[in-house]
């Protein structure tokens, strides 16, 4: 038989990466906040519009890119990130996989402007389909500014897939918050379709967290602080009156990224045990300082799921520094006619 191999077009390879990176409008979000955060912008507008499905665009303040940068930051494995496989292990950016802007232009419209501190004008590109359709020289401030239009223009299936704006845009904040409450020196605003909804200056956790949930969370918030050797455990978890039917604010941070992780939220649920009615859910607000070489973020392309070194370890000083927290409250067991 003659050979049949062959290696795909770059366009297709895109196309394909893209349908793990790009499950969904917030998902674009979520890629676009970290590109900015990664450029130590300290002011970060979001712009959605129809929930994201005409409009996704984030515009910061960060050191921008040259001209040369700016095209390759479409192409796949492009990245100022990482240089070498063992900088997987010492990761100090949201972003390494070099993949989020290829696969975003391999499945919408987007427009790119973006300027250095250092240069007079700026770049504007526009591509659509994995193709740079137009570059122009243009008059911008210092930063940068991506807006995605028309998301899974080329892919009916998964554009006919997505929720209702409702839905769509609930998953848009939720992306939000996560990134926001991981930055609390950065300034951000989210604007839906021309009204803003959030307008938040930089700040510290508390305030942060009070910003975004609403001034009667700060007499809820009960402070968590412990250093060992393998952790350093900050933040807040939610007095155990408040806690809620519904699991929606529990948030740990990684070295500054948002996280889920079954077993640790199963080391909170064990601090709390006897403290909560039956059926409620604590909330917390917890930043785990890790040595990066003792995480792998690796293991999913969105990276909300990471492993650690010693799991067994870090369960055990989260569950003894939140009981630690809520026993200098003085937050004492229910009894068991109260619940
Ligand atoms: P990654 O973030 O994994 O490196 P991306 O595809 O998200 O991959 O971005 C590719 C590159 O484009 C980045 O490494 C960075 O150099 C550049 N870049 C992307 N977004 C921005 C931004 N907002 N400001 C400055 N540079 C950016
Ligand atoms: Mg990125």
């Amino acid at each position: 038989m003659a050979d049949i191999i062959q290696l795909l077009p770059d366009h297709v390879a895109n196309q394909i990466a893209a349908g793990e990176v790009v499950q969904r409008p917030a998902s674009v979000v979520k890629e676009l906040l970290e590109n900015a955060i990664d450029a130590k912008a300290n002011n970060i507008k979001l712009l959605v519009k129809d929930a994201g499905k005409t409009l996704i665009q984030v515009i910061d303040n960060g050191h921008g890119m040259s001209v040369t940068d700016a095209r390759l930051s479409f192409e796949r494995h492009a990245t100022s990130k990482i240089r070498s496989a063992n900088d997987l292990f010492q990761l100090h950016t949201k972003g390494f996989r070099g993949e989020a802007l290829a696969s975003i232009a391999a499945i919408a419209h987007v427009e790119l402007k973006t300027k250095q501190a250092q240069d007079e004008v700026g770049t504007f590109l526009t591509i659509a389909g994995s193709e740079i359709v137009s570059q122009e020289v243009t008059v911008t401030p210092k930063g940068t500014s991506v807006a995605v239009k028309n998301l899974f223009f080329n892919i009916p299936a998964r554009r006919n897939f997505l929720k209702s704006n409702q839905v769509e845009f609930r998953h848009i904040t939720d992306e939000f918050h996560r990134v926001a409450l991981a930055h609390p020196n950065v300034a951000f605003t989210l604007i839906h379709n021309g009204s803003e909804l959030f307008n938040i200056p930089k700040s510290n956790f508390r305030q942060r967290i009070v910003n975004i949930f609403g001034a009667k969370t700060n007499e809820r918030l009960v402070p968590v602080n412990e250093t060992t050797e393998v952790l350093t455990i900050s933040g807040f978890v939610g007095k155990p009156e408040f806690a809620k039917k519904s699991r929606g604010e529990q948030f740990f941070f990684v070295n500054n990224r948002f996280i889920k992780s079954g077993y640790l939220n199963h080391a909170i649920s064990a601090a709390f045990e006897g403290l909560l009615k039956d059926g409620a859910h604590a909330s917390y607000f917890l930043n785990l300082d890790v040595p990066p070489e003792t995480i792998d973020i690796n293991i999913h392309p969105t990276k909300t799921e990471i492993k650690f070194d010693d799991e067994h370890t870090l369960y055990a000083i989260i569950r003894s520094a939140v009981k630690h927290s809520l026993g200098q409250f003085n937050i004492a067991p229910l009894l068991d006619f109260d619940r």
